[in-house]
């Protein structure tokens, strides 16, 4: 990716996306466009210097405005959340397609040079992802398909659109499946927010209450990795630049059980709270890791942050927003 040409990002407003705008910026690059549905004044990240854009981007006509004379594409815009959501919302959640669909056709037409799609661990077999006691996903695993109902099917959709507009019409697509990504400047209430936010939130809120309980979704046993937002952009920037077109693995493969991340959350706040489990809120796949093998064999890398640094780093941020009374809710 040269310094040279404009360069769009698409949820720019978001969590990731306003970190990839921040590192973009860092690094030289001079002409960005950042677009976003939410209103400005809602952004998690803001830089004066970049051109901001409030636009429906499921709207062809706002994508092909977007696009113009643009050389990069980076298209994160969707509408999600954690689990509180994305099972209680998969209409909204597939209606993300029509971002994608009119991006990838925008994108043809301003024959823009290369794309990146932000897909999701969500894409792999619901039937391989039972126990908490799981075997690595390989990217290979997403086939034969059985998705995550709603988000998951709309993201393995999106990904083979990618596949096609590139076999097809010659646009270099790039794939990254995201898992779990976590960090300072993203959701951490209203019902979007996924784990690592919502225990670091509820440990704070219990600390600054008093209080000496903290509810878990589930039993606290189901499993997960989870990446922090700084590795999420190195990942994101080598896999935009390499010639890798099918889906890469972008999370860490240190495997979790909630109760550990929530022991992770209470050893920061200093504070050993009672645990109350709720067995009928929603908690998604039993067990879910990536395998890292495909990544460090084509680029050479793979996340290794660890959570004790990247949840300590967020915990500090979520602290600051909610002892400023500065609440986020999208
Ligand atoms: P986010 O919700 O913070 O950011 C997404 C942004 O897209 C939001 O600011 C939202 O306003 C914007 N958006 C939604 N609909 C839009 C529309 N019609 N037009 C324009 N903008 C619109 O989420 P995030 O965590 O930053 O995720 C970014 C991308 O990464 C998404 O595609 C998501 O599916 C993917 N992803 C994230 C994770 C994760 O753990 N955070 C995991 C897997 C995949």
């Amino acid at each position: 990716m040269q310094k040279a040409g404009r360069v769009l990002i698409t949820g720019a407003g978001g969590f990731i996306g306003g970190h990839l705008v921040t590192d973009l910026v860092r690094a030289g690059h001079s002409d960005i466009r950042a677009v976003d549905c939410r209103p400005l004044s809602e952004w998690y990240q803001v830089f004066p210097q970049v051109e901001n854009i409030r636009a429906d981007l499921r709207e062809l006509n706002a994508c092909r405005a977007a696009t113009r004379d643009v050389r990069y594409v980076f298209n994160l815009a969707a509408d999600m959340g954690g689990m509180g959501f994305i099972e209680t919302h998969k209409a909204e959640c597939m209606l993300s397609v029509l971002i994608n669909t009119h991006m990838l056709m925008a994108s043809r037409e301003a024959s823009v040079e290369r794309f990146f799609y932000s897909s999701s661990a969500c894409v792999y077999a619901a039937e391989k992802q039972t126990s908490t006691d799981v075997v690595p996903l390989r990217e290979r695993d997403a086939y034969p398909a059985m998705p995550e109902d709603g988000y998951g099917w709309e993201k393995l959709f999106s990904e083979r659109m990618c596949r096609h507009f590139r076999e097809d019409y010659g646009l270099q697509t790039r794939i990254a499946r995201y898992h779990n990504v976590y960090g300072p400047h993203g959701t951490y209430d209203g019902g979007r927010e996924k784990a690592p936010a919502a225990i670091c939130r509820k440990v704070i809120a219990a600390k600054l209450s008093g209080s000496d309980e903290i509810e878990i979704w589930g039993d606290g046993n189901q499993t997960r990795s989870f990446m922090y937002i700084d590795d999420c952009m190195t990942g994101t920037r080598m896999i935009f630049d390499s010639e890798e077109t099918e889906p890469l693995n972008l999370g860490s493969d240190r495997l979790v059980t909630i109760n550990e991340l929530v022991d992770i959350v209470e050893a920061i706040g200093a504070v050993r709270l009672k645990r109350i489990y709720n067995l009928s809120a929603p908690t998604g796949v039993r067990g879910r890791n990536s395998d890292n093998t495909l990544i460090a064999e084509r680029l050479g890398w793979a996340p290794g942050i660890s959570l004790e640094i990247g949840l300590e780093q967020t915990y500090r941020w979520i602290y600051d927003q909610m002892t400023a009374g500065a609440r986020r809710t999208p």
